[in-house]
């Protein structure tokens, strides 16, 4: 088992808490996603697991085992990074032997386990080749090859995509999924993107500023994120602010909005994702159960399959996201009503 735990984890850079009082559960086996803006603490949490930095306060354990008295190369961990260079004047199979090379493995092993390394990333044949006459994808699997074939208990991989365009970032973002689930290795997965943390995940944890913010399965965080930053750090969520009473969240305007089942303590606004919404003419009946808001519809944004609508209403803004094929059922502009079933609300605390 190589499951790794973190124990409330502090480190101070000056004055800036770079980690504050993590602790965060990394099953065995399982790739956990590591989300947050910029500057939030990702990379050093990473750093502290791997050993190259040291937290003022708390524990790292790997395998059940605590690692503060470990080094760096004792922690059998392997990564990758977006910045993590190939040797440029070794083939790729020398790129990927060399951490066997340095631990003394055999040239026989070195050998066999370059070749499976080589498959398990599908380069097979080009062994020989230098990194300069590769793609930028044939080389992200070099280095994610190379991170593996030391058979590591832990990857840790920090925001390893980033530097790929999209389409090759999407078909790198399924492979890594299937060498992970091949391998089985306990990986963690820095992103500062939210749709490939959502992706590629079995968990997600958010961070904040040092802080552990939420963590748990994709679904879970998006479906029920609890509180304002990870409901609209993970997608886009559209919030309605108001008093909490018996019945639902009664908004300024005099709105009520049922609970969406049983009600939350400390609920002081709902939040609906824009794509559980939807927009009619003003005045049709709504449908029995559904949450209903009354307001005028401004900008239309196509973006491919879908359009954004901006409505006013309620004193705000919000999005509505609706299929083209929808788009004319609905006025270009004017009153209109947007409603969703009362079970989409998302109770949001605080
Ligand atoms: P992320 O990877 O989420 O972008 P980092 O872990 O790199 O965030 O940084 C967290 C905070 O710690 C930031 O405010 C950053 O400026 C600070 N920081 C990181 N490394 C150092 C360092 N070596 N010296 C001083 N401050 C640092
Ligand atoms: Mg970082």
């Amino acid at each position: 088992m190589s499951e790794v735990h973190v124990r409330n984890l502090s480190l101070l850079y000056g004055t800036a808490k770079a980690l504050d009082d993590v602790s965060l559960d990394f099953p065995d086996g399982q790739l956990f996603g590591l989300l947050g803006p910029s500057g939030s603490g990702k990379t050093t949490l990473l750093r502290c697991i791997a050993g190259f930095v040291f937290p003022d306060r708390g524990s790292v354990t790997i395998g059940g085992e605590s690692v503060e008295r470990v080094p760096v190369e004792r922690r059998e961990i392997g990564m990758m990074f977006q910045s993590y260079a190939l040797f440029p004047n070794m083939s790729v199979a020398e790129n990927i032997g060399f951490g066997l090379k340095v631990r003394h493995v055999t040239k026989t092993e070195v050998a066999r386990r370059v070749g499976e390394a080589l498959e398990l990333v599908h380069l097979e044949g080009l062994g020989n080749r230098r990194p300069h006459a590769l793609s930028g994808g044939q080389r992200q699997r070099v280095a994610l090859a190379r991170a593996i074939v030391t058979r590591p208990r832990v990857l840790l991989l920090d925001e390893p995509l980033s530097a790929l365009d999209k389409a090759l970032r999407s078909e790198m973002q399924v492979e890594l999924r299937r060498i992970q689930r091949e391998v089985g290795i306990t990986t963690i997965f820095v992103t500062h993107d939210q749709e490939e943390a959502l992706t590629l995940s079995d968990q997600i944890g958010i961070l904040r500023a040092g802080r552990l913010v939420r963590s748990g399965p994709p679904r879970e965080l998006y479906h029920a994120p609890e509180d304002r930053f990870t409901a609209s750090f993970l997608g886009e969520a559209n919030f309605f602010d108001g008093t909490p009473e018996e019945g639902g969240l009664r908004l300024a305007s005099g709105t009520l909005l049922p609970w969406p089942g049983a009600r939350a303590p400390d609920v002081r606004a709902l939040a609906v994702r824009p794509e559980e919404m939807s927009i009619s003419p003003a005045g049709l009946p709504a449908p029995q159960g559904s949450c209903v808001i009354h307001g005028e519809l401004g900008l239309i944004t196509f973006s491919g399959p879908t359009a954004v609508c901006r409505v006013s209403g309620e004193g705000q803004q919000f999005s509505v996201l609706v299929k083209n094929s929808e788009l004319g059922d609905i006025p270009a502009s004017g009153p209109v009503a947007v409603s969703w079933p009362a079970s989409r609300s998302m109770q949001i605390r605080g």
